[in-house]
């Protein structure tokens, strides 16, 4: 796991700004991302001036190895009382918790031990240190996107008639694990024809027959790190109507890709895309937002849609994956990861996507 003392230098700098006297993190991924640590069942109360890391007696051992800069502290009743005590014992007067990532149950808790600290619900603080990545997450993404795209590849050549969405989504997870990825970085959607109008579908029992085309939407997870792609593949030939809409969406993605730059607001990107679709008649057929950020997580900050209020910077990695759903007759995604870098952008996925090249023999 790829760490950085400057996440926790950020993380003081928010509190500095928010006047808190503390943080406790709670989110798995961000006590993953501020501490180092790779296993479960922890939490973290960062302070201004230093921070403690929470877990019991099954991950004192790793964490003692793993974690770098904070107090280990082995907890002997629950998580949250074991934070309280240290919140009262310091006397810290605004404490921020993690409003996503407690239940009201732990809240109860948190509130009845402290009763004379504030606790402030925070989301965001460590989300949006996140949303910029160092080199070495850089690199972990970079690696999650080979396997993928390795996977895709050697998928390819099993894709053909007769079988059905899920023994190929089954076929697609087993190779990326053989390339190294943990898991799927999440349930792998295989579409056939009409089913790829849900953008979200789950793979079934519907078999792949001779000239339908088959949406895969997949990404691996490799050192707690995600990529997320998205090609359609044809058997055969390719429908008039589909060949029609691909093209519409491929030039959509090349123009939302041309429009990501530093210091550009993320709903450009999605105005470049959402335009075009439109100016073509398919606007209502487009009805999510073109990209969202990868990271830890699959969705993370920043988001790229009409609303965003983000500014892209460098460092940021997101999608770019506009489609066009047609209910009964099918659906075009075409997803790719860019980095954001000073001078432009790099696109950190190449696999092929020019409609003629998608067409596997059967
Ligand atoms: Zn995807
Ligand atoms: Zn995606």
């Amino acid at each position: 796991m790829n760490y950085s003392p400057r996440r926790l230098d950020a993380l003081r700098q928010a509190l500095e700004q928010k006047k808190a006297d503390g943080i406790i993190v709670s989110n798995p991924h961000n006590v993953r991302y501020l501490s180092g640590y790779t296993g479960d069942d922890s939490a973290l109360l960062i302070t201004r001036d230093g921070g403690y890391f929470y877990t019991d007696f099954r991950y004192t051992e790793q964490a003692a190895k793993e974690i770098r800069g904070l107090k280990l502290v082995q907890r002997k009743k629950s998580l949250f009382n074991a934070i309280a005590k240290t919140v009262a014992k310091r006397r810290m007067k605004k404490v921020l918790f993690e409003s996503a990532s407690v239940t009201f149950q732990q809240y109860q808790e948190l509130t009845q031990a402290v009763p004379r600290s504030r606790l402030v619900p925070n989301w965001g603080a460590v989300a949006n240190i996140r949303m910029v990545k160092d080199e070495g997450e850089i690199r972990a993404i970079q690696a999650a996107a080979r396997v993928a795209e390795t996977g895709f590849r050697r998928f390819r050549g099993m894709v053909k008639t007769g079988l059905d969405e899920r023994v190929m989504a089954n076929g697609l997870d087993f190779r990326m694990r053989a390339l190294g990825a943990e898991c799927p970085a999440f349930e792998i959607i295989v579409a056939v024809r009409e089913r790829a109008s849900q953008p979200h579908a789950r793979p079934t029992r519907r078999i792949l027959r001779k000239g339908e085309p088959v949406l895969v939407d997949w990404g691996a997870r490799k050192d707690f790190y995600n990529s997320d792609l998205t090609r359609v593949l044809f058997t055969d030939r390719i429908p008039r109507t589909i060949r029609r809409v691909y093209e519409i969406v491929r030039e959509a993605q090349r123009l939302a890709i041309a429009a990501v730059g530093p210091e550009v607001p993320a709903k450009q990107v999605d105005r470049a895309a959402r335009q075009y679709i439109r100016k073509h008649g398919f606007g209502k057929q487009f009805g999510h937002g073109v990209g969202h950020g990868v990271g830890l997580e699959v969705h993370e900050l920043p988001t790229i849609n009409a609303s965003s209020r983000h500014i892209l910077k460098p460092g940021m990695v997101f999608t770019v994956e506009p489609g066009i759903y047609l209910p009964g007759v099918g659906g075009v995604r075409i997803e790719d990861m860019v980095l954001v870098t000073p001078n432009g952008c790099e696109v950190l996925t190449a696999l092929p996507k020019a409609i003629d090249e998608m067409v596997v023999p059967v």
